[in-house]
């Protein structure tokens, strides 16, 4: 048998979150699938996600594997491309390249045929994008070139799912946006579920496709999301602990009573994050414990003081199924999108 880790990838999860999208708007669907697909696997997210009218991703030999596997849909290259081979290679198997920086409209010279560009604004963000007083001339520039098709404007809230909200960033694209006749692009998953005046043509949800919150106040499950992901583990040892006893590198934790430990088949080299504290949540045989001690390459240890039937073999989920990954994510400092992320190739995925 083999080490117990493993990702449960559910695809009707999948299929479920995009009709939650749906039901908020009836703007196209580009799914952000960058990232292998948030960690749940390229082309099975894709598989899942098929009626989507768009994919989404940064890596081009990824869209390639899409079209390889069939899928007809607009692809979208979220950084856009990145020499003139690939602008080549992205209008020779029509995928869709954002265009964020002027050195990329000079590889736009290289294509032997025309493609389908968004343009990407600069609302706030600060990241990619033309500032608000470029885009007239760029797009004077684009409208005139033999390789440009059709054009959709974008831009990125940087506040989406913050109390800052949209209104300053989303005035100011409308504004740029308004002597154009173009298709628009705005929202991620927070602008979409919370500002329908975002909608526009085009709506990019990623991580609420997967079935997280990208909300710090709101559940996946208050919105309606079902998690896609389920990582488990098992337990491989227990120890016995007195008062006093310290815990794994470091001595992070120290008994203060008497309290039997389980040691699990999941590590840093697995994608679990290191800088997960003590009382990081956790579920063994459906019952709700915490990690303690410092997270190791291999193996992390639960408190299994409260839960006396657990022993080796006890299944642990360290998230998805029973247990938000939010809530470990918030535990231990981060966002849920690292955590699906950082999934290793080391943890088999089953579907
Ligand atoms: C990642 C990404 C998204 C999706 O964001 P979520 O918060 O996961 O919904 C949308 N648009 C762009 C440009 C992105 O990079």
């Amino acid at each position: 048998m083999s080490r117990p880790i493993q990702a449960h990838i559910d695809p009707s999860a999948l299929e479920h979150n995009l009709q939650m999208v749906r039901r908020v708007t009836a703007a196209r669907v580009m799914a952000v699938i960058k990232a292998n697909g948030y960690g749940h696997g390229l082309l099975r997210v894709a598989e899942a996600l098929s009626a989507a009218e768009g994919f989404a991703l940064l890596d081009i030999q990824d869209a390639l594997r899409l079209r390889e596997a069939g899928y007809r849909q607009t692809i979208l290259l979220l950084e856009g491309v990145f020499d003139a081979d690939d602008m080549v290679l992205a209008a020779q198997h029509d995928l869709t390249c954002v265009l964020h920086s002027a050195w990329q409209i000079e590889l736009l010279d290289a294509c032997p045929r025309a493609l389908d560009v968004w343009l990407k604004i600069n609302t706030g963000m600060n990241r990619l994008g033309f500032a608000p007083q470029q885009v007239a001339q760029v797009m004077e520039r684009l409208r005139r070139h033999r390789a440009v098709r059709d054009i959709t404007l974008m831009t990125h809230f940087a506040n989406a799912d913050e109390a800052r909200g949209v209104a300053d960033p989303l005035a100011l694209f409308n504004a740029v946006a308004a002597p154009y006749r173009l298709p628009r692009s705005l929202g991620n998953s927070a602008a979409l579920l919370r500002y329908s005046q975002t909608h526009g043509d085009w709506v990019r949800p990623g991580i609420m496709l997967y079935g997280a919150s990208p909300f710090a106040d709101t559940s996946a499950k208050q919105l309606g999301l079902r998690p896609a992901m389920t990582l488990s583990s098992r337990i491989i040892a227990t120890q016995q602990l007195r008062a006093g006893d310290e815990v794994g590198y470091g001595a992070l934790f120290r008994a203060g009573h008497d309290m039997r430990i389980g040691i699990v088949a999941c590590g840093y080299a697995d994608g679990y994050p290191r800088h997960a504290p003590n009382g990081t949540p956790v579920s063994v045989d459906g019952q709700s414990t915490s990690t303690l001690g410092r997270v190791s390459m291999d193996m992390l240890y639960v408190d299994l003081t409260a839960i006396p039937d657990a022993d080796v073999g006890s299944k642990v989920v360290l998230w998805g199924e029973g247990l938000p990954i939010e809530q470990v994510a918030n535990a231990a400092g981060t966002i849920s999108y690292e955590l699906m992320c950082a999934l290793t190739a080391r943890v088999p995925v089953r579907y």
